[in-house]
């Protein structure tokens, strides 16, 4: 009776161990997609995600008073 108990206890540790196993997967999942979508400021350099980033002609900037110094400049 106690090896059934034994054996019962390793089976919920073994699916308690895969089913937290991939609730990580997404999770990385996310992690190297927005890593992906890093962009660097073209006026201070600064590396922020795409969609907080101003874009200008397919160039990136991390606010709008950087973009318009930056357009300023090349004027
Ligand atoms: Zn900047």
């Amino acid at each position: 009776m106690s090896r059934l108990l034994f054996l019962g206890v390793v089976i919920a540790i073994v699916y308690w161990l895969l089913k937290s196993y991939r609730k990580q997967l997404p999770k990385e999942d996310t992690v190297s997609r927005q890593a992906e979508d890093i962009v660097p400021c073209v006026h201070c350099g600064v590396h922020l995600p795409k969609h907080e980033s101003i874009q200008v002609d397919g160039k990136f900037y991390c606010s709008e008073a950087h973009r318009r110094i930056h357009a300023e400049k090349s004027e």
